[in-house]
């Protein structure tokens, strides 16, 4: 059985009023399962994010931090507790720890993926997607194959196609944790600059106390029983 304590650090003051939180989580509670066998995978918590931060989820591995993303996505329901979006719910794009790229189509047909599925037409998802390349700094490898590619560069492949769609809301889950040290370091680099640009809201899980201090402008420590 896992429990989740929560507090909370702020190393740069939000100028956003009480009422402004993108995300408003309201003593979110997910149990798995039922009985003897049943999992508390987090109990209890609440926090609100406020639009425009870059927030990281920071705790050792079981403790939640996968559950309550999934939750913020709305790929699970709360067992208790509930979660709130003031301004509208956001369609997220979604980073992971596996790039999940189709190995068989080029970079830039991956990142189209999201706009070929909602219907945006060809021309203008091309463009898009180019774009989209451009950003995470793969303007010359739109044609490259997944294989041809390095851990880094297929996660930069992943970060484009879910910037494509411009979603307000970014949530990624141990993007670089899969990565050498030299490639996640210019990844968070490039990472803060695309959010500063966007002004995109951020939700970052990581297990590492040093990629949250670099990145976030606030960090929610979760921690296992006891
Ligand atoms: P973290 O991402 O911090 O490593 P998780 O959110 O993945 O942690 O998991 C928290 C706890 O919930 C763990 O004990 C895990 O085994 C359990 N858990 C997660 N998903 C499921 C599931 N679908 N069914 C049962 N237990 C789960
Ligand atoms: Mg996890």
């Amino acid at each position: 059985m896992r429990s989740v304590g929560r507090s909370e650090r702020r190393r740069s003051a939000s100028a956003s009023a009480p009422g402004a939180a993108e995300i408003a989580i309201d003593n979110a509670s997910k149990v798995f399962g039922t009985g003897e066998g049943a999992v508390v995978a987090l109990e209890d918590v609440s926090v609100a994010i406020p639009g425009g931060q870059f927030v990281c989820l920071l705790g050792p591995s079981g403790c939640g931090k996968s559950t309550l993303l999934r939750v913020i996505a709305g790929l699970l329901a709360p067992s208790q507790g509930e979660i709130a979006w003031p301004h509208g719910k956001p369609s997220p794009g979604f980073v992971f720890q596996d790039a999940t790229l189709m190995p068989w189509a080029t970079a830039r047909e991956n990142v189209r993926l999201p706009l070929d599925l909602t219907g945006v037409a060809r021309a203008s998802a091309e463009t898009r997607a180019h774009d989209a390349l451009a950003r995470v700094g793969l303007q010359d490898y739109a044609d490259a194959f997944p294989r041809a590619l390095s851990g880094g560069m297929r996660m930069r492949v992943s970060i484009a196609r879910a910037l494509v769609a411009k979603p307000r809301l970014l949530l990624m889950d141990e993007p670089f944790a899969a990565l050498d040290e030299i490639s996640r370091d210019a990844l968070n680099e490039d990472l803060l600059k695309l959010w500063r640009e966007d002004g995109l809201t951020i939700v970052f899980v990581t297990h590492s106390v040093y990629e949250s201090t670099f990145l976030s402008s606030r960090i929610v420590t979760m921690t296992p029983r006891p």
